[in-house]
């Protein structure tokens, strides 16, 4: 099989946004444009450059416009920004990013303490933004991360009726695409495999928009996670190199899913994610470096890629994702 006859698969890298977060070391500016340049090398064509939230709070995203400007110099990259509120919105709009992500909540709990809003205001906020991209004549994409779907640190369950609704009115409020998010790493595989399966039913005509899986790797299900929704046709995941981004409510946890993991397992499985392995890797190591202290995450690298060769040619998904951004 040539490559291109592969079905293909999207690893977007949220190493430098979600991964950054809770890492103490400030990176430099310099380090995450090689970084973001190293990874465009070696194949990735979606990357999360950054979040435009008060400096204040973040000291480690600061330098976000500089990163999406970068971006915007690797022909064919599509970098995205994490936007809390519209302030941040009007200044990804201003910037030109390819995309925006707007994380809402579906636990009322969490989004009390993470935005001081609802769901839904959130849910207004994205009408607004919407309204707001449309009548400056901005191409930026508008995706929602529909964080805490799997469970929350702050009120236990979520009702999945309630995240089904909330991606619903995402939608009908100007959003292009939206994902599930596990943010706290509660999901196992047959819930990821329900939740989606539902949310797929309940969209009908615009189940295509639905295309993402964000999961942390806390309490070590993020690949088994990653399988189950590949299983029911999602073909984008977000995932962190060394597996960066742990979580201030579990300390000691690991992160995200790991990028060099997820893009093994993947390949392996006979997807094509368009990524080359072994410049992942010597990216991974000298992040490593920069981050010299910091607790990282991932596997394949302690023992390498295996020597056989993978044969596996991948089964008919349930359904399929494969809406480009634009
Ligand atoms: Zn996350």
């Amino acid at each position: 099989m040539s490559a291109s006859s592969l079905p293909h698969a999207i690893v977007r890298e949220v190493g430098l946004r979600d991964g950054l977060l809770s890492i103490k070391t400030i990176v430099p500016t310099a380090q995450k444009l090689e970084w973001i340049s190293a990874a465009y090398a070696a194949g990735q064509k979606e990357i999360e450059v950054g979040s435009f939230v008060p400096v204040r709070l973040l000291p480690q995203l600061a330098d976000t416009a500089e990163l999406v400007a970068h971006a915007k110099t690797l022909p064919g990259l599509v970098a995205s920004v994490l936007v809390p509120n519209f302030k941040g919105a009007e200044r990804a709009i201003e910037l030109d990013a390819d995309a925006m992500l707007i994380p809402v909540s579906a636990s009322a709990a969490h989004s009390a303490a993470n935005v001081r809003k609802t769901p839904d205001e959130m849910i207004a906020s994205i009408a607004q933004i919407r309204a707001a991209r449309d009548a400056a004549g901005s191409k930026t994409f508008i995706e929602v991360g529909m964080s805490t779907a799997f469970g929350c640190t702050i009120q236990g369950d979520v009702s999945e009726d309630e995240v089904i609704r909330l991606l619903r009115a995402a939608l009908d409020a100007g959003a292009e695409r939206v994902g599930l998010a596990d943010t706290v790493g509660y999901a196992d595989p047959a819930q990821v495999r329900r939740l989606f399966e539902k949310a797929f039913r309940a969209l009908g005509t615009q189940s295509d928009k639905l295309t993402c899986g964000h999961f942390h790797d806390t309490r070590g299900l993020a690949l088994a996670n990653t399988l189950a929704a590949l299983d029911v046709g999602v073909r984008r995941f977000d995932a962190s190199l060394a597996g960066i981004g742990g979580c201030p409510h579990a300390p000691g946890a690991s992160g995200n899913a790991a990028t060099e993991d997820t893009v093994f397992m993947l390949e392996r499985m006979g997807y094509d994610t368009g990524i080359d392995l072994d410049q992942l890797l010597a990216l991974r190591k000298q992040i490593a470096e920069w981050l010299k202290g910091e607790q990282l995450g991932g596997a394949i690298w302690r023992a390498g890629v295996p020597k056989s060769s993978a044969r596996a040619t991948p089964p008919m998904a349930s359904f399929s994702q494969q809406a480009p951004i634009r």
